[in-house]
């Protein structure tokens, strides 16, 4: 049985004209999809809800892992308790509500959970994380973080994470295509992987099978990170869950 991945959706709310116009859209990039597909998943896109309260619950039912992906815009400072200091597009409400009730839900059951580049940021400030607003302004020795999906720098992964235990190497070279990331850690997380400028490129729950965040973009499956490898896991895990609720069943 291939596992069943929920995939959070991207959202046109009217004030992302480049998709779909002045019509409310839900969109997903297919990189997303594919990732899954190739390394023996199958995607179950999630697009925003009206009430995620009355309904994260039943999709979880449903699914055996939950990826959080990417986004354009960024999440609305207030939901970290600072003031918006750049000029920036945020995530519209209705994404955001619904990834953070998943991921509250999810987690009370030790779902497996990947977030990806904004997905990563979502479960940091979900947890009650905060986020650098703008990389170059607030790290000045920062390097360019903000690229396209080859591989662009070198991270260091921190033994004895989770995220080592999969890639069994120290240091990878990553894409990189983000001007926020992580700033103070959430409570129950730890760093996983950094750039050379100390800019956090992993963070991962600790006491969970597998809740683990990355900055980079897997979803391209480029060789240098073993990106495959990182989905595989994701996907074992899922498929273990599914067997441990089926069993819990009977
Ligand atoms: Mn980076």
């Amino acid at each position: 049985m291939r596992p069943i991945i929920g995939i959070t959706s991207d959202y046109n709310g009217g004030d992302r004209p480049e998709f779909g116009g002045k019509i409310p859209t839900c969109f997903l990039r297919d990189r997303y999809v594919h990732a899954i597909e190739a390394t023996g998943g199958i995607s179950l896109i999630l697009p925003p809800l009206e009430s995620p309260s009355k309904s994260a619950r039943s999709i979880l039912e449903r699914i055996d892992g939950l990826l959080l992906t990417g986004s354009g815009p960024d999440i609305d400072p207030v939901l970290y308790g600072e003031r918006r200091r750049f000029p920036f597009k945020t995530v519209h409400p209705k994404r955001f509500s619904l990834e953070r009730e998943l991921v509250r839900e999810a987690m009370k059951k030790k779902m497996p959970i990947l977030g990806i580049c904004g997905g990563m940021q979502m479960l940091n400030v979900a947890a009650g994380g905060s986020l650098y607003q703008d990389i170059r302004k607030q790290i000045p020795k920062s390097i360019q973080h903000q690229r396209d999906g080859k591989p662009a720098h070198l991270i260091e992964v921190k033994k004895g994470t989770l995220l080592s235990k999969i890639v069994k190497q120290d240091r990878l070279r990553v894409n990189s295509s983000h001007h926020q990331g992580v700033k103070q850690v959430a409570p129950g997380y730890v760093v996983n992987a950094s750039a050379p400028d100390g800019v956090i490129e992993g963070i991962e729950a600790v006491g969970y099978p597998f809740v683990l965040g990355v900055q980079w973009h897997p979803e391209y499956l480029n060789p240098d990170d073993r990106s495959d490898i990182l989905f595989k896991a994701f996907l074992k895990m899922a498929a273990q869950y599914r067997k441990a609720g089926t069993q819990f069943l009977e």
